[in-house]
């Protein structure tokens, strides 16, 4: 049976193990062979380059369509799903069709990227006690073999997540099954250096050398998990893995060979944007990390997180609160939500453009699920004034749903949304600004945006506003809480 298989797809089925690994099976062998799919690798001749980023895949095996609404998936635990279908339900983490249909829909839009950048969160949200250890690397395994099959050539640049460890969010300061069973599902795409820190710690940097820039870049992975509130591995711990001294060298080498920088990881910094006063890793390493950032401001040229599920913006600004970070939040392919959650999103994957000379971005492009492919053409503003951008794609759930088809589209391409000329950090904090003007129609766009189209018809005034802007400005302590005062 095995040999009917793709080779990645039997790997998959492998490392399944006894978990739903028949249904698993099933799925993984409606995958394309390796080679099959169009190639997405550089152009060469592009005058900008390009790259994916996905995050919070958080595939849900036991995902089924069933008359017990209660028993659809382990991921709603016990609550019915709201409207099951094929492509997955609010109430449920990503049946394995709908992340399938994600990579199927980045796959056949031929876009030239150079790399893509995954930043974590593989298994799904169900009580500990029906995970293990074998169970997480499985799913992990089983998400990596899945990208290589869609992409067998394409860098792949990933980062950890606090599910993507048993019990979850109890990511460990040293070696560790996980880091080591991860480390190497991901050496193909990572070099015996990167895979060496990442086997002790959970991070790594790499050096990147696009076909379209005549400089490399420097990615490097966090594992922000080890800062997040619930590990209670590093209460406590001033430099949990020795990561922030690791980190400041690494920037501080960059600097002095003029590098530019990626920093990916999935916990964000910064706060949380629908919450007041709550920052998604603790306090404490939040002021460590903004200090870093500021420091290396100059040699640091994007920075992407996942987590939230949501997507959002940040402008890290310095102590005169000029602006001189950009980072970016990507919303989720999973729609679940829990039973008290108001909103979700709907699923999402995105696409950056940067200056292949700078490396800071021009524009992005997020994804989102329609009718059929319909890919805009790119827009290239004239002499060499590269649209660093953004472009969000995404997949209306429950039009999917409805119609059987996996219609994902474009849901906005940034720049123009906002009518900004590009990514950089004194657009956006400009755009930041005008977000703040009393029912601006910007700020619900952006807030439609938040949730990924969820329901256009949720508006965010009042303290909901006034969380979102504040997160999206102030990434420390002091101007943060100045800022909420304001109100
Ligand atoms: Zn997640
Ligand atoms: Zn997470």
């Amino acid at each position: 049976m095995r040999a009917a298989c793709p080779g990645a797809a039997s790997r998959a089925m492998e490392l399944a193990g006894g978990w739903c690994a028949l249904s698993l099976w099933l799925l993984l062998c409606r995958l394309p062979a390796p080679g099959a799919a169009a190639p997405a690798q550089s152009a060469g001749s592009v005058a900008v380059g390009k790259f994916w980023h996905v995050s919070d895949l958080h595939l849900d095996p036991t995902y089924h369509i069933t008359g017990d609404h209660t028993k659809v998936c382990s991921s709603s635990k016990g609550a019915n799903a709201s409207n099951p279908g094929p492509f997955g339900d609010f109430f449920c983490d990503s049946p394995y069709q709908l992340i399938l249909s994600a990579f199927k829909y980045m796959n056949e839009s031929e876009q030239q990227v150079s790399f893509m950048i995954w930043t974590g969160d593989s298994p799904p949200h169900v009580p500990v006690e029906e995970l293990s250890t074998k169970m997480v690397i499985n799913v992990i395994g089983n998400m990596t073999s899945t990208i290589q099959s869609f992409f067998p050539d394409l860098q792949v640049f990933p980062a950890l997540g606090n599910h993507d460890y048993w019990p979850q969010d109890q990511l460990p300061v040293s070696a560790s099954e996980v880091y080591s069973a991860v480390a190497n599902f991901w050496k193909p795409w990572l070099t015996d250096e990167a895979i060496s820190t990442f086997k002790k710690g959970g991070f790594y940097t790499q050096l990147f050398q696009s076909s379209v820039s005549p400089q490399p870049l420097r990615i490097i992975s966090l594992n922000t998990n080890l800062y997040y509130s619930p590990n209670h591995v590093t209460l406590n711990i001033t430099d949990p893995a020795n990561q922030l001294a690791w980190l400041e060298s690494t920037l501080e080498i960059s600097l002095q060979k003029k590098e530019k920088v990626y920093v990916i990881g999935h916990v964000p910094i910064g706060y949380l944007p629908f919450a007041r006063n709550t920052t998604a890793i603790r306090g404490y390493y939040n002021e460590k990390l903004v200090k870093i950032f500021r420091k290396y401001s100059d040699v640091i040229a994007g920075q992407f997180f996942g987590h939230t599920h949501r997507d959002s913006i940040m402008i890290l600004l310095d102590e005169k609160e000029n602006p001189i970070n950009s980072l970016f939040v990507a919303p989720a392919v999973t729609p679940v939500k829990s039973v008290l959650q108001r909103e979700s999103n709907n699923p999402g994957v995105r696409l950056y453009q940067y200056d292949p000379l700078q490396y800071s971005l021009l524009v992005f492009i997020s994804l989102h699920s329609s009718h059929g492919l319909h890919w805009p053409p790119i827009h290239m503003p004239p002499n060499g004034a590269w649209g660093k951008d953004l472009w969000q794609f995404y997949l209306n759930l429950t039009d999917a749903n409805m119609k059987n088809e996996s219609n994902w589209k474009l849901e906005y391409i940034l720049t123009k949304a906002y009518g900004i000329e590009d990514l950089k950090p004194e657009n956006l904090y400009e755009m930041a600004k005008q977000f703040t003007v009393p029912h601006s129609k910007l700020f619900q766009q952006y807030y439609n945006n938040f949730i990924v189209s969820y329901d256009k018809s949720i508006v965010c005034e009042g303290d909901c506003k006034t969380s979102q802007i504040c997160a999206m400005q102030y990434l420390d302590n002091s101007f943060y809480t100045d800022c909420i005062q304001r109100g």
